[in-house]
């Protein structure tokens, strides 16, 4: 009964984007303009709107509050003691903005899907927990790594993972 109700409920909110698209269209016509057209797509679009702004402080809120870098899938979760509606199409949406405009920035481990994380922190590394599959912040670095670069080369970056069990895992 519960399962029946939730499956009504995402399809309703599936088919509102195409309604509105209706909507607008229909009111062009009855308009006969591009004012008409105008104002009922600012009209219309304002709720969506401040639902967009609600649903992208939460996405951030999560991800800040996290403090290691999390999956879609993980800040789906997160973000939605915020924001019970959230849908992780709003999540990845959310997402691929705020790294266009540089707040996050994807943590991308070998063979593995991209997590996130804020912007702006210092050099720092990533530790895989193999077990629970979470990935967490290390802070500092083993320095410089001129002793292991090939003799003529010129280092630039470099990257690296520990992989292993967290303190939680271990236990
Ligand atoms: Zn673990
Ligand atoms: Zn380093």
């Amino acid at each position: 009964m519960a399962g029946r109700s939730l499956r009504h409920r995402s399809l309703r909110l599936n088919r509102r984007p195409r309604d509105s698209s209706v909507r607008l269209d229909e009111a062009a016509a009855a308009h006969g303009g591009r004012g008409g057209l105008i104002s009922m797509f600012l009209s219309s679009q304002a709720p969506q709107m401040y639902r967009e702004t609600r649903q992208r402080r939460a996405i951030r809120r999560a991800l800040k509050d996290a403090g290691h870098p999390l999956s879609p899938t993980e800040l789906l979760e997160a973000a939605r003691e915020h924001v019970s509606s959230l849908g992780i199409a709003t999540v990845y949406r959310n997402l691929k903005s705020l790294q266009a405009e540089g707040r996050i920035v994807p943590v991308e481990l070998p063979g593995e899907p991209a997590r996130y994380e804020m912007a702006g922190k210092d050099h720092h590394h990533h530790f895989h927990c193999r077990k629970c599959d979470k990935v967490y912040e290390v802070e500092g670095c083993p320095g410089n790594l001129n002793s292991v670069t090939p003799t003529g080369f010129e280092l630039e970056n470099h990257e690296f993972v520990l992989y292993g069990l967290c303190d939680v895992c271990v236990a």
